[in-house]
């Protein structure tokens, strides 16, 4: 499956559709992608990630993932809280000030959408949104 990665919500146990079965050869296809951990619908099962996957606890293990932009590869970019980023959007970058034809937007952002021309700059604004908070799973592309 041409993915970001198998460890993702399609997956996993805690997606509702799985039943508690990692790696469900058989998802309840019927059911509504649904994260009974974190109490989150992902738009796309497939695209979305995060370190619960790996520690099967149900102690919450850092933020929700997206694949962000196509950038040489895949890259990983953290939730802004319970807040998904959508992409492909076309802005003005809130970090570097360039106009930009296919980025990053936190839609929910009091005020003006926050818009980045790549998922480093969105990376960025999201660690001094979240000072203290570790976000593993991106650090590659740092
Ligand atoms: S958000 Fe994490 S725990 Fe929830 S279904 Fe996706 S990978 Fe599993
Ligand atoms: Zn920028």
């Amino acid at each position: 499956m041409p993915n970001g990665g198998p460890d993702n919500c399609g997956t996993c146990g805690f997606n509702r559709r799985n039943r508690g079965i990692w790696r469900n050869p058989q998802p309840d296809e019927t059911v509504t992608a649904y994260c009974e951990l974190r109490g989150i619908h992902p738009t796309g099962d497939h695209w979305t990630y995060c370190e619960n996957w790996h520690t099967r606890m149900r102690k919450i293990a850092g933020p929700v993932y997206k694949s962000g932009l196509y950038e040489g590869g895949y890259h990983r970019i953290p939730w802004h809280g319970d807040v998904e980023p959508e992409l492909n959007v076309s802005g003005t970058c809130h970090e570097c000030r360039q106009p930009f034809d296919d980025g990053i937007s936190i839609p929910t952002v009091e005020g003006a959408p926050a818009e980045f021309c790549s998922n480093r700059h969105y990376f960025q604004w999201w660690q001094r949104q979240h000072p203290g908070e570790e976000a593993p799973m991106s650090h590659g592309f740092l």
